[in-house]
């Protein structure tokens, strides 16, 4: 069975470095924002080229926090594509404002520049962009745009850590960038984790206070903060995992090349190359017409699949109120067709070379 992921073979390596980690984290007897959190955030800051890197609990509490420091004035209205995962939109709306969500383009499934200029207002605030899948998005229309509107940018990297645009990285755009370690991210802890970084350093300061229950000083509270810290032990992991995160994305280049070689079949929309970016393929997902069936089929050939995602954020029981009326026929196009093919670490290029050959031949 070629298993879309399987968490044990992706961190199996790293257990000789875990083990003597862990060890020295249970003797040093310091388990909250220690030296573990400081070193990876100027760690973390520095392999994104951002100044500053404050480590929280969740690639929500990234998002959520980040929104936090910008002070909007209520009823302020902030972009986002409609077809991203459900934690960029419920980040905005649990930050106390109203998610306003604009189509991707169908070739790249990033937000579509032309569309964020349509959906303005004179509320709108922010945009918050996501590098679906890995993929940078088109940077250059979406910074003048904002620039030409006074928006702020906030980047959703949790899919996207290392992607590059203009040899630049992701994360280094925005205002702030938002990056997630849930365990399947390309830079992954063994729990729940997340991060937020800058260049400035107002905001750094800010966002280490609000993870912090907003104290600067201990028991001193300067603003209305929450729990939200990465935990020293995930750090510990976090940091050696990030010295291999290079060479995990290199590896996913490697299997995604050979996706787009070896794949030949009329019905299935492959990803479009990128001529600024290079992505780093957390999920290297193709559409088909008949989405359901061929992860049906592929399974009876041992392969499994994922779909990113079944069912649009505008049509979720949670949300339907606040997007009801709205059609984004785009996003439920890509959610009807999209699936998710295997590349994660322990995948081999003779793995994806069985899968290509088998989706080739099921061609009718
Ligand atoms: C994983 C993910 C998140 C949420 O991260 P958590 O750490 O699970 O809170 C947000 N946005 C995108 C695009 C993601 O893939």
């Amino acid at each position: 069975m070629l298993e879309y992921e399987n968490l044990n073979k992706v961190n199996a390596p790293y257990e000789a470095e875990f083990i003597p980690a862990f060890k020295s984290f249970l003797e040093n007897g310091m388990y909250i924002l220690n030296g573990e959190v400081d070193q990876f955030e100027k760690e973390f800051a520095r392999y994104c080229g951002s100044r500053y890197c404050v480590g929280v609990a969740s690639g929500f509490d990234a998002m959520y926090l980040s929104i936090l420091t910008l002070d909007l004035p209520k009823n302020s209205e902030i972009l986002v594509p409609s077809n991203t995962y459900i934690a960029t939109i419920f980040s905005i709306i649990k930050a106390g404002y109203k998610p306003v969500l604009v189509e991707p383009e169908i070739r790249s499934y990033n937000i579509d520049p032309e569309g964020i200029e349509a959906q303005i207002s004179s509320r709108t605030r922010a945009i918050m962009i996501v590098h679906l899948y890995g993929r940078p998005c088109e940077l250059d229309p979406i910074i003048s745009i904002a620039n030409q509107y006074g928006l702020t940018i906030i980047e959703d990297c949790a899919q996207a850590h290392g992607a590059t645009y203009r040899d630049k990285k992701v994360g280094s755009f925005g205002t702030t960038g938002a990056f997630s370690f849930y365990p399947t991210k390309n830079l992954g802890a063994l729990g729940d984790g997340g991060a937020i970084v800058t260049d400035n350093e107002e905001i750094a300061a800010k966002l280490k206070a609000l993870r912090n229950y907003g104290s600067e000083t201990k028991y001193f509270n300067k603003y209305i903060g929450i729990n939200s810290r990465l935990d020293e032990l995930q750090a510990a992991f976090l940091r050696i995992k990030l010295r291999k995160l290079e060479k995990v994305n290199d590896h996913k280049r490697k299997l995604a090349e050979e996706y787009l070689r070896k794949i030949v079949n009329s019905e299935i929309v492959l990803p479009i190359p990128m001529e600024n970016g290079e992505a780093v393929w957390h999920i290297f997902n193709v559409r088909h017409p008949r989405r359901d069936e061929l992860k049906k089929f592929l399974l009876t050939k041992g392969i499994g699949t994922e779909i990113h995602y079944p069912l649009p954020p505008h049509q979720q029981s949670s949300c339907k109120k606040l997007f009801r009326g709205q059609q984004f026929p785009l996003s439920e196009l890509i959610h009807q067709t999209t699936l998710s093919l295997p590349i994660s670490t322990f995948h081999t290029v003779n793995d994806i070379e069985y899968i290509s050959e088998v989706i080739s031949k099921s061609e009718r």
